[in-house]
């Protein structure tokens, strides 16, 4: 299990990218994150 950085709940999976700063993101937390950047390329 991994703790998501920015809600700090326990997950199975967990993303990161620069937008994150690398940080682990669930997958809420990494759509909702990306949702507000669609001005900017995605990854
Ligand atoms: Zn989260
Ligand atoms: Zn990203």
């Amino acid at each position: 299990m991994t703790i998501c950085a920015k809600c700090e709940n326990d997950v199975n999976k967990v993303y990161d990218c620069d937008h994150t700063k690398f940080k682990d993101y669930c997958v809420e937390c990494y759509q909702e994150l990306h949702y507000n950047l669609t001005e900017e390329s995605s990854c």
